[in-house]
């Protein structure tokens, strides 16, 4: 554990609201009597449409630009401090009680900045991506895609920050097909996308997904046969979320996860390892941090120290920060000279 909390970490599944303290989510919760809220706080196995009620609370609690702005600060503190060193957090942008979706992205990016000018990049390169709610309509879709552009024209901080867009919210509503236009039109424009996946069974929907070839897959949990020999022939790198994961399907153990089970354990008898990275998704409703999931795979799969510490910052790989940035050169040298065991 104390191995996992040192090293440099690479976290690159991580929702903003669903990384909010529950302490401030309560408190907020308080100020503003949202109903349901304090529901936040009774922790245990969640299914998928409890952890969606959940978020629903948070948002509920998280409305308005100062509540925001408290709580990115706080989501980048605490990464920072718990020993990552590569952030790419995502959010939904969407109206608060005084600021509209583009306020809201804006706010976002101004705790970035703050987070900058405060830590300095040598505590942690932070970048963005904006995430598209598939249980939403395609209309915000395209709006969302709109305002990446339209920022990263306006906002130098935008153009710097913004990397990529993700596909999230409940995998029980919504169809992928119905996204990707807006996913591909992003793309177009050089914001590669991060699709969440098969985290119910759903073999058409995968069939679409591969179909489209994002830049990366979230959890990738429900795989058929035939997906996973497409994804050994031309792999996609996956985004791993332990705790999220055994969760939602109600797993006790890292041995029964799918994802771990088939990519992780059995690369560890090859070299050419798939590209897997560890993530937290949401710290705040999982009660977890990145150092707790890299230490839970280490341990019930029984990893050795060098694994460990490889896998920690493995996701600097499949960053969608450009790998020749100055950022990511400086953070590459620092992440491997930090990394000794
Ligand atoms: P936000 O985008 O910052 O508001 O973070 C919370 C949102 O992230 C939720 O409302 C969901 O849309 C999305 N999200 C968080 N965790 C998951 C997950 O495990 N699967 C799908 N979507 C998720």
């Amino acid at each position: 554990r104390r191995l996992c909390k040192r090293l440099p970490k690479v976290e690159l599944h991580a929702h903003l609201a669903g990384c909010a303290r529950l302490a401030t989510i309560t408190e907020l919760a308080g100020e503003i009597a949202a109903p349901g809220a304090r529901a936040h706080a009774a922790l245990g196995k969640l299914t998928l449409d409890e952890c969606f009620a959940r978020f629903g609370a948070i948002h509920r609690a998280l409305s308005t630009e100062a509540a925001l702005k408290r709580v990115a600060a706080e989501v980048l503190a605490d990464f920072a401090a718990d020993g990552v060193r590569y952030l790419e957090i995502r959010t939904t942008p969407r109206a608060l009680r005084d600021v509209d979706a583009r306020g809201y992205v804006c706010a976002v990016l101004d705790s970035i900045g703050k987070f900058e000018r405060d830590a300095g990049d040598r505590a942690m390169v932070v970048r963005l991506l904006l995430s598209i709610d598939r249980s939403g309509p395609i209309a915000r879709a395209d709006e969302t895609v709109e305002l990446a552009h339209t920022l990263r024209a306006e906002r130098a901080d935008a153009r710097r920050l913004i990397v990529g867009v993700d596909l999230s919210g409940n995998p029980s509503k919504g169809r992928f097909v119905d996204f990707a236009p807006a996913l591909a039109r992003a793309r177009a424009a050089g914001l590669p996308a991060s699709v969440h996946c098969a985290e119910v069974e759903d073999h058409a929907e995968m069939d679409d997904v591969l179909a489209f070839r994002p830049a990366r897959l979230g959890h990738a949990l429900f795989l058929s046969a035939a997906h996973v020999e497409a994804l050994r022939a031309a792999p996609i790198p996956i985004e791993l979320c332990p705790t999220s994961n055994l969760t939602t399907l109600r797993r006790a153990h890292m041995r029964e996860h799918p994802t771990a089970a088939r990519w992780l354990l059995d690369d560890l008898r090859t070299t050419e390892a798939y590209p897997v990275s560890i993530s937290t998704d949401d710290t705040g409703v999982f009660g977890t941090s990145a150092s707790a999931e890299l230490a839970r795979v280490a341990l019930e799969l029984r990893l050795d120290p060098a694994h460990v510490a490889h896998l920690a910052a493995r996701g600097l790989h499949d960053a969608f920060e450009p790998a020749n940035s100055r950022e990511m050169l400086t953070l590459r040298a620092r992440c491997a000279r930090d990394a000794t065991i």
